[in-house]
């Protein structure tokens, strides 16, 4: 027997949301970004569905994940984040590399000039995120000592939002406007025009003053809105079908009871008896534990589907197994199908609930749960 769950991918799920993204920004192109392994989905799987459906190109963090989608054979182009390392790489697979400091621009003009190519790369402002990029008093000279180094060729002007997910939009503004001052002065340098790219999912989704020249989403290609209004809610089904977008969640994930016991009132289960039955209850032990990404902070704490039916997860989540409750899930029995993320007859189990229940946000339900299960892939 396989440890873990397995994860069902629907790529027609994938395609779909990606067809609302389209609508949302009408022709711009989308770089579609399929880092950590596409947010648990499988990224070869998922970019060659997404290539077919035409993205103009993915975004992945590391060099790594980029060379894995060329050795899979995907050809669209690949702009690389948060590399900066193994510059000769980024010539033998062909990666557009983020530029996030002079430095970095140097070493990408000397190779590029002994391989006598021209490299394009696209280069990041810090506009209030803090994390990667150019940012300080000599910002505009930096960036136009990069659009002229040799055998460079600066294709495109990118920034990050920190909080475009929520719905005071002051920040996301400040951020905007930032961004929009130090392209727009560039352009007047230069004399042209400034491909340039801000927007996230949230963006996407609720900020269309964002749009620019392209658009890089990620959650919400795999079906999930990114506000934090939405984890906090657990019904939030229903807060997604008032807010009018039809995404699809594109991951299920599933396991099956291992074994089943009866066991009678006072009887302690798992580790620190944090559980104990009040009555003679039937409890069934599934193969998922934190070690296949089932956070322990789920003990005693989230539900799973059986037949039809939510069943609470009793006592501490161990590192391979869990118990579950199925006193009241009528012929219950081994070998059952388990949702632990997904619909089943008429419930269903969101990544906003489990997120909402963990203290944390959809996307690390998705890589925790999506990276350690099996994957296949429908539609
Ligand atoms: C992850 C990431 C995105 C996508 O963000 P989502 O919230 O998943 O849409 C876009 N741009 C950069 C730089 C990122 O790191």
């Amino acid at each position: 027997m396989n440890r873990g769950a397995v994860a069902e991918i629907s790529l027609k799920a994938i395609a779909s949301n990606l067809q609302i993204v389209k609508k949302l920004v009408r022709r711009r192109p989308v770089i579609a970004v399929v880092k950590a392994d596409a947010y648990g989905h499988g990224a070869a799987d998922v970019s060659r569905r997404l290539s077919r459906h035409g993205v103009s190109s993915l975004s992945v963090a590391f060099t790594s994940e980029a060379i894995q989608l060329r050795e899979a054979g995907i050809k669209v182009p690949i702009l690389v984040l948060f590399d900066k390392g193994d510059v000769e790489q980024f010539f033998d697979y062909r990666l557009m590399p983020v530029i996030s400091s002079l430095k970095n621009a140097v070493s990408f003009s000397r190779i590029a000039k002994k391989r006598g190519v021209v490299m394009h790369v696209h280069a990041k402002v810090d506009t209030g995120m803090g994390r990667m990029g150019l940012s300080g008093m000599n910002i505009m000279n930096d960036l136009v000592k990069i659009s002229t180094m040799d055998n460079i060729e600066l294709a495109g002007l990118m920034s990050h939002f920190s909080e475009a997910d929520l719905l005071d939009r002051s920040y996301a503004d400040l951020q905007l406007k930032r961004f929009l001052a130090v392209k727009e002065k560039l352009s007047r340098i230069l004399k042209r025009k400034i491909f340039s790219h801000i927007a996230n999912s949230a963006a996407v989704l609720s900020f269309p003053d964002g749009y620019l020249d392209a658009v890089r989403p990620g959650l919400m290609l795999y079906g999930y809105l990114p506000f934090s209004r939405y984890t906090s809610d657990i019904s939030s089904m229903k807060v997604e079908k008032r807010s009018g977008y039809s995404l699809t969640p594109s991951m299920r994930v599933v396991s099956k009871v291992l074994c089943m016991k009866t066991m009678p009132a006072g009887s302690p289960i798992s580790y620190g008896r944090t559980f104990i039955t009040k009555r003679i209850s039937r409890i069934g032990v599934i193969p998922i534990g934190y070690a296949d990404g089932y956070n322990r902070s789920f003990s005693n704490n989230a539900q799973v589907l059986v037949r039809g039916r939510r069943a609470p997860v009793v006592g501490s989540v161990c590192m391979d197994l869990m118990m579950v409750d199925l006193t009241d899930v009528k012929g219950a029995r081994e070998n059952d199908e388990v949702v632990i993320m997904g619909k089943q007859g008429k419930e269903t189990i969101t990544a906003y609930e489990l997120a909402s229940r963990a203290q944390t946000i959809p996307y690390e339900i998705l890589t925790s749960l999506g990276s350690k299960s099996r994957r296949i892939y429908t539609g």
